[in-house]
């Protein structure tokens, strides 16, 4: 099904705004996406009918946030078809999702000297969890390589697996190439050695279809904010085997079965991970953004950002001296590049003036700046609402500044 971008524009209203008297071209979506009113509106409602606190109220009110909180988390459950929802436990962002299962997994799993495996394109989020624990408890990160494409080398990644492995944590998509990364092919290497394996699906979950049964992935995170829902929701999908096993991440509040100074219980799933008072307001907008992402159709939603990546890539490749980072074929919706000559920086700052909006540095992957012997890039990454007309704005900006200098 072709989408009719004008429509869905008109449900963001962020993107008929104007930077510097240009109209915005929003080229960040890698970082967040814009939301759609729906979201919005949802979470006013939530404040203004529904706003109580969750879980332990008798009162009316209490009741019925509990359950747009509940129901919100089914929708999520069903998004990546999850068995159940009590799989599906709320955090405040993959980063946070990520720091729980380094905590609790490597506490439960994880002696001196055990292994975890990353990959050398992964985001910080999936890097200084595990270091942490190299210090608290000597567990050992071991890095698989990529090519010069950008893409890992899966029988070098195979190789670094050892009687030690505890866990393969890798980025579905990588914020910065685009990879997209052969998890089906991980999983199933990692299962024949009892693995368990952690999916980073920041990058994915708002581009591919993703189906956590079938996939059999053992854990997988992401971020609402970047799914065209609110700030300050994580996800974090777990199977209940590890999930049971795993200690709680922090104490208070929901998370507790019975308190006593002489010994504390916890909580049943997925509650035991949900420390204090939850974000309900946000959660009950998340699952407004699935909804709305689900009745667009992610398989429309890839096709057409296939068409912007292409598109872009064959435009920017035309200007001389410019280097794209990430050339592999299966990629999603992201182009980092350089041109020679001009600092990331500077092509950052001066978009801007034009009006475009993209995210330049390290993207909080320095492991794979070294990597390509760079300190930054220049990314732009589209979501469905952008359009062909934006990408040429966007080429004929970086060709103006090629020129300047
Ligand atoms: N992992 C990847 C691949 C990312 O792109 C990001 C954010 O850019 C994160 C993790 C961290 O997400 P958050 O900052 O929402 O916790």
């Amino acid at each position: 099904m072709s989408l009719n971008i004008n429509e869905i524009r008109k449900d963001f209203p962020i993107l008929s705004t104007s930077i510097y008297n240009k109209p915005l071209v929003y080229f960040d979506n890698g970082a967040t996406t814009q939301k759609p009113r729906c979201v919005v509106e949802a979470i006013e409602n939530a404040y203004y009918q529904v706003n109580a606190n969750v879980h332990r109220g008798v009162h009316t009110l209490s009741q019925r946030a509990t359950d747009l909180m509940e129901e919100s988390r089914e929708t999520i459950k069903d998004f990546i078809n999850a068995p159940h929802s009590r799989e599906v436990i709320f955090t405040k962002g993959t980063t946070e999702s990520m720091n729980l299962v380094a905590h609790s997994f490597c506490q439960q799993y994880c002696n001196e000297g055990d292994e975890i495996i990353v990959t050398a394109m992964e985001h910080h989020a999936n890097i200084v969890p595990w270091q942490l624990q190299e210090q608290i408890r000597g567990v050992k990160l071991r890095v698989a390589p990529i090519n010069d494409k950008g893409e890992l080398l899966i029988d070098e990644l195979e190789k670094l697996i050892t009687p030690k492995t505890k866990l393969i944590s890798v980025a579905h998509v990588s914020n910065v190439l685009g990879t997209i990364n052969p998890i089906e092919k991980i999983i199933e290497i990692a299962h024949s050695h009892d693995i368990p394996v952690l999916i980073d699906a920041a990058q994915s979950v708002q581009h591919l279809p993703i189906d956590v049964q079938k996939l059999d992935c053992d854990f997988l995170v992401f971020s609402m904010h970047k799914v065209y829902g609110p700030t300050g929701i994580g996800i974090l999908y777990g199977k209940e085997k590890y999930l049971n096993e795993m200690p709680p991440y922090q104490g208070g509040g929901e998370m507790i079965g019975h308190v006593s100074f002489a010994k504390t219980t916890f909580n049943e799933l997925p509650f035991k991970f949900e420390a204090g008072t939850p974000n309900y307001i946000d959660i009950i907008g998340s699952g407004e953004a699935l909804k709305y992402i689900k009745k667009i159709g992610l398989d429309s939603i890839k096709s057409y950002e296939d068409e912007l990546l292409r598109y872009c890539t064959d435009e920017l490749l035309k200007i001389d001296n410019l280097h794209i980072y990430g050339t592999v074929e299966n990629k999603c919706s992201v182009i980092s590049f350089l041109v020679k000559g001009i600092h990331h920086y500077d092509m950052g700052m001066m978009l801007d003036k034009m009006g475009i909006a993209v995210r330049t540095g390290h993207h909080c992957a320095q492991p794979l700046m070294d990597r390509f012997e760079i300190e930054g890039t220049v990314r732009a990454s589209f979501a469905f609402y952008n359009t062909i007309e934006e990408v040429d704005i966007f080429i004929s900006g970086v060709k103006r500044i090629v020129s300047m200098f």
